[in-house]
């Protein structure tokens, strides 16, 4: 079961949340799990591989004690916005329904994201339930689409076809308070550069059905010790690291190139990778500051979309002075991060 939320030291962050990558500087976000675990068994990810061994994979946080937790959040720390960080939040929509029943029943003036939705249970949920996630706070919903090609979809065994995911994003365009987020994952053992032109004309294809949308820069696939597709991996040719630190290096931002990658296939997926901060809207849907800055990076986005949207239409990967820019202010974000440690 999760500690008591009373015991968790919120007083450490409170203060000073600015530090903690926040998305939105309009708000004070809290994180919190209403669920923990993973019924489902996608072959890259972490959770099957951690809780696969244990009486109970998926647990509910009883729907009373999650309220109760964002009460408090709410009253004690003067939250705002409440991040549902679960691997998976929509297995029981039930116990969803429960959630927001109480956040209605106290009148808690909250907004809410979710970090955890499959596409599968999005087509499950009626129109409804959407409603409701709306009224009571709702502002984005992070989605597993991952690939646009089935191939790629049957090895991830994600269980969903790519009409399906077409399906569920134009769901989505009918409830525009909430913004549909989807996440991907490229660059796994065998993937082609045919299968990366599928996904870009699929994240093309979802931004044009619903252009509230927002697409985060693809995830380069990493091999997960424990999970289905860490063997595969080791099959063509992957060797994990032997010491603790070089994970830096295979981690989100890492300058990380596996060995199976084809030829021109590293240049495409740093393409995607960057492009993607600028295909959509979302530079423009949270607030960033009031700064020169922000306006600075606002302007770049805008003059840079058509490129970004260019670059995924016709797959150029060519001369990416972009992805140099990238790596920089990583290499800058990362500096900043340890001066503060
Ligand atoms: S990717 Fe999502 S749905 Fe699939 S196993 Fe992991 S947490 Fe569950």
């Amino acid at each position: 079961m999760p500690v008591d939320y009373r015991e968790i030291p919120y007083h450490l962050v409170a203060d000073n949340l600015d530090r903690y990558g926040q998305l939105d500087r309009r708000e004070r976000v809290f994180s919190l799990y209403a669920t923990l675990g993973c019924p489902y068994n996608c072959s890259f990810c972490s959770s099957p591989a951690l809780y696969r061994d244990t009486e109970r994979r998926y647990q509910l946080v009883p729907p009373e004690e999650v309220v109760d937790h964002i009460d408090y959040l709410h009253r004690r720390y003067g939250a705002t916005y409440i991040y549902v960080i679960d691997d998976d939040s929509f297995v029981d929509p039930g116990h969803i329904s429960a959630i927001l029943d109480g956040i209605e029943a106290r009148g808690l003036k909250i907004r809410l994201g979710f970090r955890g939705a499959r596409i599968d249970e999005v087509l499950r949920m009626d129109d409804a339930l959407l409603s409701r996630l709306a009224r009571a706070g709702t502002t984005i919903l992070h989605i597993g689409a991952e690939s646009g090609s089935q191939r790629m979809l049957d090895l991830m065994r994600k269980n969903i076809t790519v009409d399906d995911i077409l399906a569920a994003n134009r769901k989505l365009a009918r409830h525009p308070e909430i913004t549909a987020a989807y996440n991907w994952l490229i660059g796994l053992p065998g993937e082609t550069l045919d299968d990366l032109a599928a996904t870009r004309e699929l994240i093309l294809r979802i931004l044009e059905e619903n252009p509230a949308a927002i697409v985060f820069p693809p995830n380069k696939y990493r091999p997960l010790p424990g999970t289905e597709l860490f063997a595969v991996a080791v099959a063509h040719g992957y060797r994990p690291p032997a010491r603790l630190e070089e994970w830096i290096e295979v981690e989100v931002e890492g300058d990380y190139t596996p060995t199976w990658y084809p030829p021109g296939f590293a240049a495409m997926v740093n393409m995607m990778q960057v492009a993607a901060y600028f295909i959509d809207a979302k530079l423009f849907t949270y607030s960033l500051g009031s700064g020169a800055k922000s306006l600075l990076i606002r302007l770049a986005g805008y003059l840079y979309r058509p490129l970004a949207r260019f670059r995924y239409r016709h797959g150029l990967a060519g001369l990416l002075i972009e992805y140099r820019l990238y790596r920089r202010f990583v290499a800058g974000f990362r500096a900043g991060l340890r001066e503060q440690e």
